[in-house]
């Protein structure tokens, strides 16, 4: 299925990629893992997103987060806990 995958793989130009990238990075101990865009409407964009954090924020954070991207007409969000206690904790 090569054709889906570049189909898909296109969308990631698109500067709403930067903007999804710029909100995440305003959240703490957030890491993007994954991320694809695609065009479901004339400015219309669904993604899903894959982050890891050492902490407790839901899907749900990040969805709230995602809303100020009006572009955005669906979003997944998956969280996955990083169990590894190599970070340091702040005061
Ligand atoms: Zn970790």
């Amino acid at each position: 299925m090569e054709t889906a995958k570049v189909l898909l793989d296109r969308e990631m130009d698109s500067p709403v990629v930067a903007r999804v990238r710029t909100v995440l990075a305003q959240e703490a101990d957030t890491e993007l893992a994954d991320l694809h865009l695609w065009r479901v409407g004339r400015a219309q964009f669904a993604c899903i997103i894959s982050v890891v954090t050492h902490g407790e924020a839901s899907a749900d954070r990040y969805k709230a987060r995602l809303k100020e991207i009006a572009e955005l007409v669906h979003v997944t969000v998956e969280v996955n806990r990083c169990a590894d206690q190599h970070r340091t904790e702040q005061p």
